[in-house]
C-alpha cells in the first residue's frame, strides 16, 4: 500500500498537453479539430498555427517630445549635410581633403540618421550616441565661435557709441550660438537621466 504510493511521488508527472485549440474555417466558419488540413465542411485548407504572423507587439508609448525632437534633429542634420554638400560642390576649387570631408560628412550623417531613428523607436542602444550626436553638435559650434574672427574689438568701430552692423550680426550669433549650446545641453542632460524610458518596451 504504502509502496504504490512512493512509487506515484516518485514519478515525474507527464508534461501536460496542449490544449488542442479547434481551427475555425476562414470561409464557413465551421470549427475543425486541430488535426484537420483542410475544413471537414467546406473542403478549404485551413491554416495551420505556424502560419499566422507573429504577434504585433505593443505599440510603443513614445513621449511626444521624442518624436519632436527626432523631426528636429533628423531634419536639421539633413539640411546641414545637404547645405554643406552643396557647398563643397559649388566650390571652385575640389581637392582631395574636400571629397574625404564630403564623403565623411556623408557617413556620419547616416549614422546620426540611424541614430535619431533608433531614438524614434525608443531603441536601448541609441541613447549614448544620441548624447555623443549633442555633444559633437556644441564642439563644433564651440570650435566655430573660437576660430571664427571676432570683430575688431567692438565699440570702437563707430565712434557714436552705436554698434556696427557687423558687431551686432556678430553678437546675435553669439546668442545664438549660446542658446545653441543650452538646447544640446538640455537633451545631453534629458538623455542621460532618462534610461528607463528606453527600456519601457520590456
Ligand atoms: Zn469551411
Amino acid at each position: 500500500m504504502s509502496d504504490r504510493r512512493d512509487k506515484t511521488v516518485t514519478h515525474s508527472p507527464l508534461p501536460p498537453l496542449q490544449p488542442l485549440t479547434p481551427i475555425e474555417c476562414p470561409r464557413c466558419g465551421e470549427s475543425n479539430p486541430s488535426w484537420r488540413a483542410k475544413c471537414q465542411r467546406c473542403d478549404l485548407w485551413l491554416p495551420r498555427p505556424d502560419d499566422s504572423p507573429p504577434p504585433i507587439p505593443d505599440r510603443i508609448k513614445r513621449p511626444g517630445y521624442i518624436t519632436g525632437w527626432a523631426l528636429f534633429f533628423g531634419f536639421y542634420i539633413l539640411l546641414s549635410a545637404s547645405l554643406f554638400a552643396s557647398d563643397s560642390a559649388a566650390a571652385a576649387t575640389f581637392s582631395p581633403v574636400d571629397l574625404l570631408l564630403l564623403i565623411g560628412t556623408g557617413v556620419l550623417t547616416l549614422a546620426a540618421v540611424l541614430v535619431i531613428a533608433g531614438v524614434w523607436r525608443l531603441e536601448p542602444w541609441a541613447r549614448v550616441p544620441a548624447i555623443v550626436i549633442h555633444v559633437v553638435l556644441i564642439a563644433l559650434v564651440v570650435a566655430n565661435m573660437v576660430t571664427s574672427p571676432l570683430p575688431d574689438t567692438p565699440g570702437t568701430a563707430s565712434g557714436d557709441g552705436t554698434l556696427s552692423s557687423d558687431a551686432f550680426a556678430q553678437q546675435a550669433d553669439v546668442c545664438g550660438n549660446v542658446f545653441w549650446i543650452l538646447l544640446n545641453g538640455a537633451f545631453i542632460a534629458w538623455f542621460a537621466t532618462h534610461k528607463d524610458t528606453f527600456r519601457s518596451r520590456r
